[in-house]
């Protein structure tokens, strides 16, 4: 970022915060009007571009080698730091609302079975991209339920990577935990290994809407999982919210923010609930009848952003809120957020993702892949000692420069046209994006955007609405819906 514009966005994070909440607060029906309009239709959430359903089987795990083996030779690939996820996918029961790839069993045995196949994953890639220089400087693991696994199966998979990769001192390393599962041992056991992040799924304090969606989990459990974290020295602790669910209310969902209040965490995400059950059925178990509507959710939606800011956290971007003196503020203010696969990160920006174990989705400067999601045929392909990729794409130039100009919306809040000269094949950036600069105004009338020569800024609102403006930068997005006609491809945004 240019030092003047870097230095304009710290002395305005503050002032966007306020003028967000006054914003919200002042209530109009311009406001609501625009909100209810705008969230009211289906979109990506942009954590890939081009967006997952685009990805083609004819990637497969050949095309995957090469782009790793590709990675090794280009000499300013061969300096990208990486970015690792492990999928862990047992849960001992199915929470309704999930639409994570998930193995729902009580059968332990499995899971020493599922680390072999894992680390034979591990092995096959490694040689392909660990180097030296190329240090560890993110590490999520997700899930199911990382936690439902022993603490030395933990310290087994953490030694599979050490063992292969070289990880950076900084580097910020994560898990997603239940409350119902995770024991003092798990937490101290991952603490010696270095984790220093966690994150909480919590979605509702009421017990009503717990049992509705099978997933019942006492605050106190949540409360002690969280004190326990911090006196080991766990930071960035993260909790994450369901709005959407049968039975909330507006009413409901405000004890839930004061319960969630009370417990203090450093990061908040506020996910509306995706309801998709042509994707995951056994979301019809829920009582579908009692999910608020569309307008309901619009007053919880709008009643948490203003409990949150006033509460003083920080509003990042897409779901997320974080306090001020967490590091996802800072890297905010100073311009240097990044968006992947697994959220926002402060350190992952330029690094190249790899995933392991089923489903998990890899994402180089080149390329995206996803494993395979199937549990039998992960095994067979390791077995044949092949990748287990199920799909892929390969991007062309135009996908790089629209890749990063969506990045810049949804982590920066800006576009600076200067930033994307050397991807323009020297074209203007209002040249190659007329089109999209003309469908812009639109929001620029709506009090979204302000444009200039220079650039785009999304104004408060806009920031609210980030997604729908990158939508408009989305080469394949008009293509994409029109093959798929009547069958919805993303969930509502509302
Ligand atoms: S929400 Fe978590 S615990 Fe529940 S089914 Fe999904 S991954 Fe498993």
């Amino acid at each position: 970022m240019a030092p003047q514009l870097a230095g304009l966005r710290l002395m305005s994070l503050k002032v966007d915060q306020d003028a967000l909440l006054s914003l919200f607060l002042s209530s109009t029906e311009k406001v609501d009007g625009h909100v209810l309009a705008n969230y009211n239709v289906s979109g990506p959430r942009y954590t890939s571009y081009p967006t997952v359903p685009l990805w083609s089987e004819s990637f497969d795990s050949e095309a995957f080698e090469t782009s790793l083996k590709q990675g090794l030779q280009e000499e300013a690939t061969d300096q990208r730091p990486l970015s690792l996820y492990v999928h862990l996918p047992f849960c001992e029961e199915r929470c309704l609302f999930c639409s994570c790839n998930t193995v729902i069993t009580k059968q332990r045995e499995h899971a020493d079975r599922y680390l072999d196949y894992l680390e034979k994953e591990i092995s096959l890639v490694a040689p392909h991209v660990a180097t030296k220089k190329r240090s560890v400087v993110q590490l999520h693991w997700g899930g199911g339920t990382p936690t439902y696994h022993t603490p030395e199966q933990l310290e087994r998979v953490f030694g599979m990577l050490k063992q292969r990769f070289y990880f950076d001192e900084q580097a910020e390393i994560s898990l997603e935990v239940d409350p119902r599962v995770t024991t003092p041992q798990h937490l101290k056991s991952l603490h010696r290994l270095g984790f220093n992040r966690i994150s909480l799924g919590l979605q509702d304090t009421e017990k009503k809407v717990q049992e509705s969606v099978n997933r019942v989990q006492s605050i106190e459990q949540t409360y002690a999982l969280i004190e326990e974290s911090r006196q080991l020295g766990f930071s960035g602790i993260n909790l994450d919210l369901i709005y959407g669910l049968p039975y909330q209310t507006l009413h409901s969902f405000e004890k839930t923010l004061d319960a969630v209040l009370e417990l203090n965490p450093d990061r908040l995400a506020l996910y509306n609930f995706a309801f998709v059950p042509w994707l995951s059925p056994w979301q019809n178990q829920m009582p579908v009848e009692a999910m608020p509507s569309g307008e309901e959710k619009f007053t919880i939606f709008k009643m948490a952003i203003i409990k949150l800011l006033e509460a003083g956290y920080y509003y990042i971007g897409m779901d997320h809120f974080a306090k001020p003196t967490d590091e996802l503020s800072h890297a905010l203010q100073e311009g240097t957020l990044h968006r992947n696969f697994m959220g926002y990160t402060t350190r992952a920006g330029n690094a190249d993702l790899l995933g392991f174990g089923l489903s998990a989705i890899s994402a180089q400067e080149g390329a995206f892949s996803q494993n395979i999601k199937k549990l039998s045929r992960y095994e067979a392909m390791l077995d044949g000692g092949q990748l287990p990729t199920w799909r892929g794409y390969t991007l062309t130039p135009d996908d790089k420069l629209r890749r990063k100009l969506i990045v810049s919306l949804l982590c920066q809040g800006q576009l600076i046209f200067s930033d994307f000269t050397g991807l323009l094949a020297g074209e203007s950036f209002a040249n190659y994006f007329a089109t999209e600069l003309r469908q812009l105004k639109q929001a620029e009338d709506s009090g979204l955007v302000s444009l200039s020569p220079e650039g785009l800024k999304l104004l408060p609102l806009g920031r609210m609405f980030a997604r729908n403006v990158a939508m408009v930068f989305d080469a394949h997005l008009a293509k994409q819906r029109a093959e798929a006609g009547e069958k919805p491809l993303f969930s509502k945004t509302l």
